[in-house]
């Protein structure tokens, strides 16, 4: 059985949940395809009355389900509140603009066709959406909620250190008024993942996680015919230039980096810094690496949470060893953390280069990679040089400039002056080995929708 609570604050296994069988599976297909039969002929207002519900029943018990996101992956309390406030956004948002992303469009007839044109956007049927354990709620918001207001049902399997998270929603999507069958978490095992994708009623999977899962999943959706979007991991470059205001952009560096215990697919994983500032840079960063504080999530003063695993903890502490046989220096700063739970004494790695086989590799934890470059043009070049081509960052107080040198870089997100700006209402995707497709806002909805023309032409029109 591999899905299981495990509480990194103290390495103990809390509840464990049996596999679902093939039985069960195949249930949960003929379910969710029944559902989608009436759902995707249920009216706008009684979809988008269930979006708005879930998002005040979330709110409404914010702490409740922020504890979980604590037990279950370890991320401190009040990053849990805030993932819970940020998932009921993203349920609001599609709640107000409703049948608005979806309406049928009109086709001017301009040139040689003939009749009224109209493209119908419809959905497609039961989607497969598989989820990282690094957002537990707001990764499956991500997909949920615009599909579910598209008229889509979905299958959840969410991953196996978060199987309380993943049946929260069961509980929560049914509480606000959705039909059975509609959305259900499935404890699916790896083995049974093609079975799903292969079914002519389910239409598509979403994936958000590994590079490694994306690729596997992604072409069993190939050989099956169906439509997948991406989400995967990134190396996310933080530019430094000369005129960046320093402390207000460490202070950024440190929470882009260290936030969610560095687990976040838009961490500040590559910190790149021009010369002139450099020095000034790295001794402030280490600073601030260095007072943050340790301990229990459950406590408003901790600041760097434990890892969501003792195997991710050991496996990134591999990477370091690994980084630091190929060239790079490591420095561990601040007080020393628990030796008990799945704590990692935070990192800075300086001296990584293209010669380093580490350098192209995603640390996903507490690990900086600091680099110094010589001026905004290597800067720009270094940042490119990533197989990853997720989000990324520009600090200049010329926020003309950042803008120029934010087209240059090659992902599918820059933010100027922030690390990242995940908000409800800002589209989220990357490029490269970071996947295709995006989740949120118009775009979001659109990834899994029948843009069908109907041409009504009259019978006496030419061929
Ligand atoms: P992961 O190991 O790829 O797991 C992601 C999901 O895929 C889990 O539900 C996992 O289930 C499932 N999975 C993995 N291999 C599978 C297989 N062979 N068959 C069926 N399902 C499979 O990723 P992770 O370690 O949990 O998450 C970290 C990665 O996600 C990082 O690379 C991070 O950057 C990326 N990420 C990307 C985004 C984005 O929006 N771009 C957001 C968050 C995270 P099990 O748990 O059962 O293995």
């Amino acid at each position: 059985m591999t899905y299981q609570t495990i509480n990194p604050y103290t390495n103990e296994v809390v509840a464990t949940f049996p596999d679902a069988t093939k039985e069960e599976v195949e249930a949960a297909i003929a379910a969710a395809h029944e559902a989608f039969l009436s759902w995707r002929e249920t009216a706008f207002s009684t979809r988008t009355a269930f979006l708005a519900k879930a998002a005040e029943l979330l709110r409404a018990d914010k702490r409740r389900y922020a504890e979980l996101l604590t037990l279950e992956m370890g991320k401190v309390i009040a990053e849990a509140e805030a993932e819970v406030d940020l998932s009921a956004d993203i349920l609001q948002y599609y709640a107000d603009q409703g049948g608005s992303l979806l309406e049928t469009v009109t086709v001017p007839v301009a040139y040689a066709a003939e009749g009224e044109v109209e493209i119908v956007s419809e959905p497609l049927g039961v989607l497969l959406s598989v989820e990282p354990w690094n957002f537990p709620y707001y990764q499956v918001v991500r997909v949920a909620a615009p599909q579910l207001l598209a008229g889509n049902t979905i299958l959840l399997k969410h991953a196996s250190n978060v199987p309380q998270a993943a049946a929260m929603f069961d509980d929560l999507f049914a509480r606000a008024g959705l039909p059975a069958g509609a959305f259900q978490n499935l404890y699916l095992p790896h083995e049974l993942t093609e079975y799903v994708i292969n079914d002519p009623r389910v239409r598509g999977v979403a994936l958000t996680g590994s590079e490694e899962a994306g690729s596997i999943i992604a072409s069993y959706a190939a050989k099956a015919v169906k439509k997948s979007t991406l989400e995967l991991g990134g190396a996310d470059a933080f530019v430094v230039l000369k005129d960046a205001d320093i402390d207000k952009t460490v202070d950024w560096a440190v929470f882009g980096r260290y936030w969610n215990a560095g687990q976040v697919c838009v961490s500040a994983k590559r910190i790149i810094v021009v010369d002139e500032v450099f020095d000034e840079f790295l001794e402030k960063f280490r600073a601030g690496v260095a007072a943050l504080k340790t301990g229990d999530p459950m406590d408003p003063k901790t600041t760097l949470a434990p890892m969501s695993s003792q195997g991710a903890a050991d496996k990134l502490a591999g990477q370091v060893t690994e980084a630091v046989a190929g060239g790079a220096k490591a420095e561990t700063l601040g007080d020393p953390v628990p030796s008990v739970g799945a704590f990692f004494q935070p990192t800075i790695l300086t001296g990584m280069g293209p010669k380093n086989p580490s350098y192209y590799e995603e640390f996903f934890g507490p690990v900086a990679i600091v680099i110094r470059v010589k001026d905004e043009a290597e800067a720009i070049a270094v940042a490119n040089d990533s197989p990853f081509g997720l989000g990324g960052s520009v600090f200049t107080k010329d926020t003309k400039n950042g803008e120029r040198v934010a087209r240059k870089i090659d992902t599918g997100m820059v933010y100027v002056n922030h690390p990242t700006m995940v908000k409800a209402d800002i589209p989220f995707g990357g490029v490269k080995h970071s996947g295709y497709g995006h989740e949120l806002t118009n775009l979001g909805i659109q990834e899994f929708i029948n843009k069908k023309v109907i041409d009504v032409v009259d019978i006496n029109a030419a061929f």
